[in-house]
């Protein structure tokens, strides 16, 4: 973007902040508005997923490290965890553990508010980037109808050389254009009915299976729809499960304590038996992984772009979401600086690409589960029993952990798990 240039971001979550970051190299300002109140301690109202344990995946991170030079650092030295994932996530297979080894990517154990508002603390130190709070109310666009010109807020127009919708999952973007009449944005869904109910508990319970590790996970299984995280994080300790359909994880304390009890790990019972509960469980209702595909709007203006769980959003179990997020950033960066003016639709098919292998991952693991509806085809079912079969070789052989472990952050492309070496150790496992 040559000319003096103002981009506005809607919505001040992860995916508008990172946005912002990439944004201020190219604009001369960069304003981000954001319906919510941001100076709160903890889980703010309009993101209330924050309740719930956060990973930020080893691709995510790679990028934030980009983005914020020094990030590693910083965080380590506000006490969060950060250490090699394969080593100090215990990763289960239902009740069967991954065989422990280097992956040689980091876990970050932030939890989610902390750093969404490490990361606003970055962005708003930029010169050019301010926060006002505001609820955007519509797009405006131009007389000819094909380019976005500001946004509407209750206190008038706000004009914009280029707005970046990153509103989250109400994101109203695809109404407003059909309203404006540039077309129906399609919308690619599956979905499997997840509930995710959390709990925190004090530091430190009385018999800790975690010790100097981060975090120990269970994942669902068709033969059981359950699974559980239990992670030390910062302030505390956090136990989020999760569950399919009937399997709903429920929110009252002798329900999730039974629930618990009926996971595959024992430990992770007797911990939470002798741990000090500091709040009640939180529940998170979750129906469908989403995708909104507009890279198929003929009559997508230009001047716009969506990012986020505006643009797509997955089955919070892959914990892929704030990674997919810095990904998008990471994508409109480079389109910046190939080109010397935002041009919408081809980001809308670039940012598309992208979503493409985290999409895949997420749905094909998904329609793996007889009760999830979604389209299945030949190609996924074949791909879920080869990845069935490469995570039962987990349990035996650490190389295909860590290539597994890989492929799940984001780090290596699903191809890498076709490698010859990986395929004969999987199926000899
Ligand atoms: C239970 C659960 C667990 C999860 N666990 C993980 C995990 O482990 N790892 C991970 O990476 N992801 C996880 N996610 C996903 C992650 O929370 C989201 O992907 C991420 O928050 C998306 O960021 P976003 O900025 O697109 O949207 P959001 O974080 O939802 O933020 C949208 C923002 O836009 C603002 N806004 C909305 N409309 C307007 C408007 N009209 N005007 C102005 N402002 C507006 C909102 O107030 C909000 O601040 C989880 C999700 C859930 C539900």
């Amino acid at each position: 973007m040559s000319t003096a240039t103002h981009a506005v971001v809607v919505g001040g979550s992860i995916a508008g902040l990172l946005a912002a970051r990439v944004l201020a190299d190219h604009a001369d300002q960069v304003t981000v508005l954001e319906r919510d109140a941001t100076d709160v301690d903890g889980v703010r109202r309009a993101v209330p997923q924050g309740h719930h344990i956060h990973a930020l995946l080893a691709r995510g991170h790679e990028i934030l490290e980009g983005l914020f030079p020094g990030f590693t650092q910083d965080l380590l030295g506000l006490g969060v965890p950060i250490l090699d994932f394969g080593t100090s996530v215990a990763w289960h297979r239902g009740p069967a553990r991954f065989q422990p080894g280097p992956a040689d990517m980091m876990c970050v154990a932030a939890g989610r508010p902390l750093l969404e508002s490490y990361v606003r603390g970055r962005v708003l130190a930029l010169p050019n980037v301010s926060l006002a709070h505001a609820e955007v109310e519509g797009l405006v666009l131009d007389a000819t109808r094909r380019a976005v010109v500001g946004v509407r807020t209750p206190d008038g127009t706000v004009d914009a050389d280029v707005v970046v919708d990153a509103a989250g999952r109400g994101s109203r973007t695809a109404t407003w254009l059909e309203e404006l009449g540039c077309g129906t944005v399609t919308e690619d869904a599956i979905e499997m009915d997840l509930v995710y109910t959390t709990c925190g508990f004090a530091i430190a319970p009385d018999f800790d299976p975690i010790g100097e590790d981060i975090a120990i996970v269970s994942t669902m299984t068709p033969e059981l729809p359950r699974g559980m995280i239990y992670a030390r994080l910062t302030d505390r300790y956090a136990l989020s499960l999760n569950g399919l359909g009937t399997h709903a994880p429920p929110r009252d304390w002798e329900s999730f304590l039974a629930f618990v009890k009926s996971l595959p790990l024992p430990d992770v019972h007797r911990s939470v038996l002798s741990a000090e509960r500091i709040e009640d469980p939180h529940s998170f209702r979750f129906p469908a992984s989403t995708r909104r595909r507009y890279e198929r709007l003929a009559g997508l203006p230009d001047g716009l772009a969506v990012v986020g769980d505006a643009f797509a959003r997955f089955n919070p179990v892959y914990a892929q979401g704030m990674t997919v997020a810095a990904m998008a950033a990471d994508r409109l960066r480079t389109h910046l600086e190939a080109t010397d003016r935002f041009d919408a639709r081809l980001f809308a098919r670039q940012l598309s690409r992208v979503v493409d292998t985290p999409w895949t991952l997420a749905a094909g693991g998904d329609l793996g589960f007889p009760t999830v509806r979604g389209r299945r085809t030949l190609a996924t079912s074949m791909a879920n029993r080869y990845v069935t079969q490469v995570q039962r070789g987990a349990v035996k052989d650490p190389v295909v952990a860590k290539a597994f472990l890989r492929v799940a952050g984001l780090l290596e492309e699903p191809a890498s798990l076709f490698r010859p070496t990986i395929v004969a150790r999987s199926l000899a496992a």
